[in-house]
């Protein structure tokens, strides 16, 4: 073959192996130079790297690279797989053969290889050599008798042990009985004497050779030889991950997975020890139950995640406050247990819970801003002891009976259990069952309670105060039931029917002074949520037969408290229906003056607890007139609520109060008795003193 040609042939098998990235050479074995390469023209580390490795092997001297065989003294072609750094510096598989080429002597003179990129087979190569690295799994056998030993182990020896196979098979058995604890290795053994080993698992933490823990589980295959030695053949699996795993279970199962506080079964399992610890050394303890007030609203308006990020600032105010006295544990959704220890005596447990109310006194952090949070806490004391009747579910039961008492009266609070609330629960629940009933069987009724102009001190509106006329309790009050009714999700029933019939009497209520009396409705903040308020609204007005602008809705300001935007945009749509609207028992709750501004309210109720001093009291004075001031400036009216003297309402006169709401006016009366007033003497002015 001429040169020539050799050299066209050689260009036309470059022009390929570049096309598919593949790599040629013949090496000189004696000097180790490259004779020739493709492509060329520059010969790449990778080339010389693989036609060095080839040059070894055929030539005797070192095993093949990557596939770990034996030394292949023998071989004239030799081929495996290997990784190769390209000239780029990216790394991929190849195929890799070569062969040798003898000279007259029969020695090997050169050796010629060509390197195939695995190109789809990579991907999977480098899971099985990951596999064979990390997971794979170690197979070895062990043959008793005269030399006991290794006989064989497989390629993940070196992950497992840290040693390769050829330092295993000469150290004999040392290594495992250095790697493998004491108690392990007689376990093995008490299992060979007491019979037989085959198919038996173990799990056992083993040590490698740079003393870092492995546990693995190993499983044993036995059988004899003709000499009637005991061949054993086990295979080793890394079992870390699975037992990581397992431990994160248990861990979790006694952790609250959202908050991060104790779970209930934490709570199980340590409270017989609680108990023991406090007979012993004869200290109370409070069980407290936390439940966050208006926690459901945060969670419909605000969305899931939001709740959990609430949920997950409460536990942690309560684990700062708990501190180590205590324990904190996430019963589910908003309820929290609080578990104080260490009292000295009743009072300080009770105290010590009471407190915990106040811990909230400061806004929580939130990711939207930080935001105020009330709590309700029902509280069981527990004497030291000896104790017979301490079944942890029965004080619990007593602590959310205590809770729920603390939420009828409106929240934010702190009660501790007493024998009589048992009797009052289950008085709730029969309440809560006939309050299903109580709209269908049309037992609500609305007492209208008038709301005088104090210049032209007529009538102008009357707020509608539900109560229930219940068949064996007689009139209940709404306080009795509006919370059970918002806490069980009955409000959106009972505030539909509250609107329709306060539209329905209101629009047969005869002109006063030549103008419409208005009907105001309560509005719940827990009915803000609900989507079909705004169109239930309009309906009532509608089937009522009354002016969107003759009604008036009162909602009071723990509306805005959690979402203060979906909060305006539900009244905004309200107002744009022609509603008036009204901001209920102003400067109770976390009043702000400055938000007032940003509310399409019209009218502002000022609170009976600042009209109560009036007219001496100096501080009732002043936030009186604060408030007048501010709702002149907004253009808002200003109505006093609760007025029950002369002093009072002369007080409110005085400070400016546009209009005024008392029993010293009238009390709440029932719809024909208010009817048949405004037909009679309130047509005229009030005499106001
Ligand atoms: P509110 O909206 O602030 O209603 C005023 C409450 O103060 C009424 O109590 C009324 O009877 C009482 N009141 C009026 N004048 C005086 C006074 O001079 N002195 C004193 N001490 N109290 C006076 P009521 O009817 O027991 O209602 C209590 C609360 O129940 C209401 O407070 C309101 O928040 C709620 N409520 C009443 N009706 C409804 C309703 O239909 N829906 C909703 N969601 N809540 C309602
Ligand atoms: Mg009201
Ligand atoms: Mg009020």
């Amino acid at each position: 073959m001429d040169a020539e040609r050799v050299l066209a042939e050689r260009f036309a098998l470059g022009e390929v192996l570049d096309g598919i990235g593949g790599l040629a050479w013949e090496l000189d074995a004696a000097t180790g130079e490259l004779v020739w390469w493709l492509p060329e023209p520059e010969p790449p580390g990778a080339i010389l790297g693989v036609a060095e490795a080839a040059r070894a092997a055929l030539t005797g001297a070192v095993p093949l690279p990557g596939a770990g065989g034996g030394p292949q003294g023998e071989a004239r072609r030799v081929g495996w797989l290997e990784r190769l750094t390209r000239g780029d510096g990216t790394a991929g598989w190849y195929w890799v053969s070569a062969e040798a080429v003898l000279g007259p002597g029969g020695d090997v003179a050169r050796t010629r290889g060509v390197a195939l990129e695995a190109g789809d087979l990579h991907a999977e190569l480098e899971r099985l050599h990951y596999h064979n690295e990390h997971c794979g799994e170690l197979y070895l056998r062990i043959r008793t008798g005269a030399a006991l030993g290794f006989e064989f182990v497989s390629g993940a020896c070196k992950y497992f042990t840290g040693y390769s196979a050829e330092e295993l098979y000469e150290s004999g058995m040392a290594y495992a009985l250095a790697a493998v604890e004491p108690a392990t290795v007689s376990r093995i053994e008490r299992e060979i004497v007491g019979g037989s080993i085959e198919g038996r698992s173990i799990d056992f933490p083993s040590r490698r050779r740079d003393g870092s823990l492995l546990w693995v589980r190993a499983v044993f295959h036995e059988s004899y030889d003709e000499d009637g030695n005991r061949v054993l053949d086990a295979m080793i699996k890394d079992i870390g991950a699975e037992r990581a795993l397992e431990l994160e279970v248990a861990k979790l199962k006694l952790t609250d997975t959202l908050t991060g506080v104790s779970s209930r079964q934490a709570l199980e399992e340590q409270w017989p020890l609680l108990r023991e610890r406090a007979r012993q050394a004869q200290s109370w303890m409070a069980l407290a139950h936390v439940d966050v007030d208006r926690f459901g609203l945060v969670n419909s308006a605000l969305g899931i995640i939001a709740g959990d990020a609430l949920l997950r600032s409460v536990a942690r105010r309560l684990a700062e406050w708990v501190n180590d006295a205590g324990l904190v544990v996430r019963l589910g959704s908003d309820n929290f247990v609080v578990l104080v220890s260490d009292s000295a005596s009743r009072q300080a447990a009770i105290s010590a819970v009471e407190q915990l109310v106040d811990a909230f006194l400061d806004p929580l952090p939130g990711p939207q801003g930080s935001s105020f949070v009330t709590v309700s806490l029902g509280a069981s004391i527990l004497p030291p002891g000896p104790w017979t009747d301490d079944a942890l579910d029965v004080r619990l039961a007593e602590a959310e009976v205590a809770m729920r008492a603390v939420k009828r009266r409106g929240g934010n609070g702190a009660e501790i259990f007493a024998e009589a609330m048992r009797t009052e629960a289950r008085g709730n629940v029969e309440l809560l069952a006939d309050l299903r009933e109580a709209a269908a069987a049309d037992q609500f009724v609305l007492h209208y309670q008038p709301i005088v102009d104090l210049s032209s001190r007529s009538v102008v509106a009357a707020e509608a105060l539900v109560r229930w006329a219940h068949p064996e309790r007689g009139l209940l009050s709404p306080s009795q039931f509006i919370p059970l009714a918002e806490e069980h999700g009955l409000i959106d029933t009972v505030g539909r029917w509250v609107v329709a019939r306060a539209c329905a009497e209101a629009a047969q209520w005869p002109e006063v002074a030549g103008s419409r009396v208005k009907v105001a409705a309560n509005l719940s903040a827990r009915e803000l949520n609900s989507p079909g308020l705004v169109a239930g609204v309009a309906s009532a007005l509608d089937q009522g037969g009354l002016d969107a602008e003759d009604l008036v809705l009162e909602i009071t300001e723990t509306a805005f408290v959690h979402d203060f935007d979906a909060a305006v945009w539900t009244l905004r749509r309200m107002s744009d229906l022609g509603v008036h609207l009204a901001l209920d028992d102003f400067g109770t709750g976390y009043s702000s003056l400055a938000y007032l501004a940003q509310l399409p309210i019209d009218r502002v109720k000022i609170d009976r607890a600042m009209v109560i001093g009036l007219p001496s009291d100096a501080q009732s004075r002043a936030v009186v007139a604060g408030i007048v001031g501010m709702a002149d400036a907004l253009g808002l009216d200003a109505i006093a609520e609760g007025v029950e003297t002369a002093g009072q309402l002369a007080g409110v006169r005085e400070l400016g109060c546009h209009a005024a709401q008392g029993y010293y006016l009238s009390r709440p009366l029932p719809s024909d008795v208010f009817r048949a007033r405004l037909l009679g003497d309130w047509q005229r002015p009030l005499a106001l003193s």
